[in-house]
C-alpha cells in the first residue's frame, strides 16, 4: 500500500458516556501493542465530553448520534423495561449501562470509508493480533459462551465483523423498529436475527471473562487472542465477581496503566469438570 494512502481496515469502539472511557483507552494501548496495521477508530456519542485522551490516542473519534427510534422502542429497551420482561440472572449490569445506547453500534455500517470493520466492545483488551479477521466475511462473531456449551448456537455482540454500507445501514432501521418489538439483548439478539446465517468465529477470538471460572476447559492462556469482561467491569471500584476474576482484573489494570501485555494469560485455577 503506498504511504499516505487511506487505510480499507478499522477496528471500531463505541462509547456513549463516560464510564465506557477508560475501557476504550485500554483496548486502543491493548491493540497498539499487537502491532496492528488497521486504523483506531472511537464512535463517540454526540456531546460526550472529556474525549482528549480518546482524541489522542484513536487514529479518528467519530461523533455519532443516537438512533432515530420511536418512543415505543426506547421504552420497552430502557434498563427498567428490560430488566422487569427478562432480566439477568447470570451476572449483574453496571449501573452506567444502557441497553439502549448499545443500538448504536449499528452506526459502524455508515463508516463506508472502510471495506472491512472489526467492532471490539470498549469492555475487552486484544490480547494478541487479529488482523486476519479483515479478510473474514460479513457477518462473523464468535459464540456466546460463558455459562454452559449450549450456548453455543448464540452470538455474541462483542466482536464481529462488518463490511460497512449504508443500503444495509437502512436495511437495518427498517428491521429494527417495528411495532410491539423487543430485543431481549438488543444489539446482540438483533443482529443474530439480521444476520441469520452468521459465520461462526472460533471462542478465542471473543472469550468472554466468565469462562474463566465457568468453563475452565475452554481456558487455554496461550490460544485466547481477545478477552472481553462481559457483565461486570474491570473497572468498577467493586463487583460481586471480584474475587473469582481478580487475575483478569489485574491484568486489565495493567494494560490501562500503560504496562505490557503478557506473554500468556494467567491459568485458571477453577477445577474442570
Ligand atoms: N456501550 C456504551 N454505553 C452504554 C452501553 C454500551 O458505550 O451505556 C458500548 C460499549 O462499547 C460497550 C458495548 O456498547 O462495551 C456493549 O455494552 P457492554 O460491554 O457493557 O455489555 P456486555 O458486554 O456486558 O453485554
Ligand atoms: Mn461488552
Amino acid at each position: 500500500m503506498p504511504a499516505g494512502s487511506p487505510k480499507k481496515y478499522a477496528y471500531v469502539t463505541l462509547v456513549t458516556n463516560p464510564a465506557y472511557i477508560a475501557g476504550a483507552l485500554a483496548l486502543i494501548r491493548s491493540l497498539k501493542m499487537t502491532g496492528t496495521f488497521a486504523d483506531l477508530v472511537v464512535m463517540a456519542k454526540t456531546g460526550l465530553e472529556n474525549i482528549e485522551a480518546l482524541e489522542e490516542s484513536a487514529d479518528r473519534v467519530v461523533k455519532v448520534d443516537p438512533l432515530p427510534l420511536s418512543e415505543e422502542f426506547q421504552q420497552a429497551h430502557s434498563s427498567s423495561a428490560q430488566q422487569a420482561r427478562d432480566p439477568f440472572t447470570k451476572g449483574i449490569k453496571p449501573a452506567f449501562h444502557s441497553p439502549l445506547d448499545n443500538f448504536c453500534k449499528l452506526r459502524l455500517w455508515t463508516l463506508d470509508r472502510y471495506e472491512r470493520i472489526v467492532f471490539i466492545d470498549a469492555d475487552a483488551l486484544v490480547i494478541k493480533n487479529i488482523d486476519k479477521l479483515f479478510g473474514y466475511p460479513e457477518f462473523s462473531a464468535a459464540p456466546n459462551l460463558y455459562s454452559e456449551l449450549a450456548d453455543i448456537h448464540r452470538l455474541n455482540s462483542g466482536v464481529f465483523v462488518a463490511r460497512p454500507d449504508l443500503a444495509t445501514f437502512r436495511q437495518m432501521l427498517q428491521k429494527l423498529d417495528t411495532p410491539g418489538v423487543f430485543w431481549r439483548r438488543t444489539d446482540q439478539t438483533f443482529l443474530e436475527a439480521f444476520f441469520s446465517d452468521w459465520h461462526g468465529l472460533p471462542y478465542i477470538y471473543n472469550t468472554l471473562q466468565y469462562v474463566y471460572f465457568n468453563l475452565p476447559e475452554l481456558w487455554h492462556p496461550t490460544q485466547i487472542r481477545v478477552l472481553h469482561y462481559q457483565y461486570e467491569k474491570p473497572w468498577q471500584t467493586d463487583h460481586p465477581k471480584r474475587k473469582q476474576l481478580q487475575p483478569l482484573i489485574d491484568l486489565w489494570q495493567q494494560v490501562a496503566d500503560g504496562g505490557p501485555m503478557p506473554e500468556e494469560l494467567p491459568a485458571t485455577t477453577a477445577p474442570t469438570r
